[in-house]
């Protein structure tokens, strides 16, 4: 039977509190208000009373099985939407990524297979890892007609999949003709590289030397250089992660002078700084164990450090709170994950001894509504209509599904979520549904839970 009643509910897309009823038939949401359950016989009806109704959660920003030299990201299409759905998660995003020299078509057949193991509503970004003649060809025929609505570039990882500043403005060119969207890994390639270059040079290899390679000028002058691109092209342009303070000023600023830019940021750089790099025994330990540092000590220092490691990297707490700001003025628009974790034992520690082989990225997805409505809601800094705006409302009006998902409207999807604000938990890798074996929010206490996840399967 799929024609319920969901009772009393408490929707989130509102500015106040107020108990309404929802009536869902074959998938989609037929009605709300207040509702006579005898005008609908045969529906069964579930009693809300108290709790929550978000619209599904949409996660824009995950890398299930991403292929890396580490191996793939631990989490597959499986684990990775049990994950997605644990938190409230209905649909996600994940992407294309051609290695160089294969065809996109390629590509994207073998993702599409991929994902279609997934428990979640899954959509796929086209990603571009090089720029030629016939990748533009390949992209220009899929875009639009072609079904994919959205492009990623990196402007980091520039050996592997990142482009130059002047292919990303041809990308930019093509996808503004069908008015697509482009995302951005805003972090200065050149500059990293540089940086990569001198640390490995004088024998800084252990893993804080990642985050120092990183620094938050990186990110803010590429954020820059991408909305001038945005400016002269007149192409929408997403900037993912955004991390620093100063970036999301920058899009703010973008914003107020009509350029087309949307910004996200994740609940890593919300809710967790650049602390948990200290590393009380650099620079010593890599001068030749000059202060008597033992090995397994400086390896167990590594070990707590290596789960951390993500691109961009945690930031100051002043970072933190600009971000906060940023979401709640309306300068971001988006709350995703980029949930990519790879195992400590295994993947993350193949670059033990040297932090460029340290595959980048961490898990989150199940942890995004919980973080974000105990952080965020509960503290005041966003109000409960703006964290259901911020993760589900803007992505799918940012990447083509705003007329049937993101809202709680009568004619879209059924996809919503039952949120039960009593529930108390803490986050730790004994409990999380990833399949990762470590855990970055380890030790975090939260209010509310799914009480049951509807979804509509594409
Ligand atoms: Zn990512």
């Amino acid at each position: 039977m799929d024609q319920y009643i969901l009772q009393n509910g408490l929707p989130a897309d509102l500015d106040g509190l107020k108990k309404e009823d929802f009536v869902l038939k074959s998938g989609k949401i037929l009605a709300r208000g207040t509702v006579d359950p005898l005008s609908y016989p045969g529906f069964q009806t579930i009693e809300a009373g108290g709790k929550l109704i978000f619209p599904g959660g949409i996660d824009p920003h995950v890398h299930l099985a991403l292929p890396t030299p580490a191996g793939n990201s631990c989490d597959d299409f499986v684990s990775g939407s049990r994950a997605a759905l644990a938190g409230g998660t209905t649909t996600i995003f994940d992407f294309v990524t051609p290695a160089r020299g294969q065809s996109l078509y390629e590509a994207l057949a073998l993702r599409r297979n991929e994902s279609a193991h997934s428990k979640v509503n899954c959509s796929l970004h086209m990603g571009i890892s090089e720029w030629n003649v016939k990748v533009a060809s390949e992209l220009a025929s899929l875009l639009g007609a072609g079904g994919i609505r959205s492009v990623k570039t990196y402007l980091a990882y520039r050996e592997t999949i990142g482009i130059r500043l002047h292919e990303l403005k041809e990308v930019m060119e093509l996808a503004s003709r069908t008015g697509t969207p482009v995302m951005v890994h805003c972090e200065d390639g050149d500059l990293i590289h540089s940086l990569q270059q001198k640390f490995r040079s004088e024998g800084k290899l252990s893993p804080v030397w990642h985050f120092r390679s990183r620094p938050p000028e990186a990110e803010i002058r590429a954020i820059e250089q991408v909305v001038e691109l945005a400016q002269v092209t007149g192409c929408t342009v997403y900037i993912v992660h955004i991390s620093t303070r100063k970036g999301a000023a920058i899009v703010g600023a973008a914003k107020k002078s009509g350029i087309r830019v949307f910004g996200e940021t994740c609940p890593q750089y919300l809710l967790l700084d650049q602390s948990v790099y200290a590393d009380g025994t650099i620079p010593e330990i890599n001068q030749g164990n000059k202060n008597g540092t033992d090995d397994r000590e400086r390896d167990q220092n590594s070990y707590r450090i290596l789960p951390f490691i993500i691109s961009p990297p945690l930031r100051t707490r002043e970072d933190q709170e600009g971000l906060w700001e940023a979401l709640a003025d309306g300068t971001l628009d988006v709350v995703a994950t980029d949930h990519c974790p790879f195992n400590l034992y295994g993947q993350k520690d193949v670059g033990l001894h040297d932090f460029t082989k340290i595959p980048n990225g961490a898990g989150g997805i199940e942890h995004r509504l919980p973080l974000l409505y105990t952080y965020g809601v509960l503290q005041h800094r966003i109000s409960l209509k703006r964290l259901s705006d911020l993760i589900s409302a803007n992505p799918a009006d940012i990447f083509g599904l705003g007329n049937r998902k993101g809202k709680l409207r009568p004619g879209y999807d059924a996809d919503i979520v039952i949120w039960d604000p009593d529930i108390q938990k803490v986050i730790s890798v004994e409990n999380h549904q990833s399949d990762c074996d470590s855990e970055i929010y380890e030790g975090f206490r939260i209010r509310g839970q799914v009480d049951r996840c509807f979804i509509l399967p594409q």
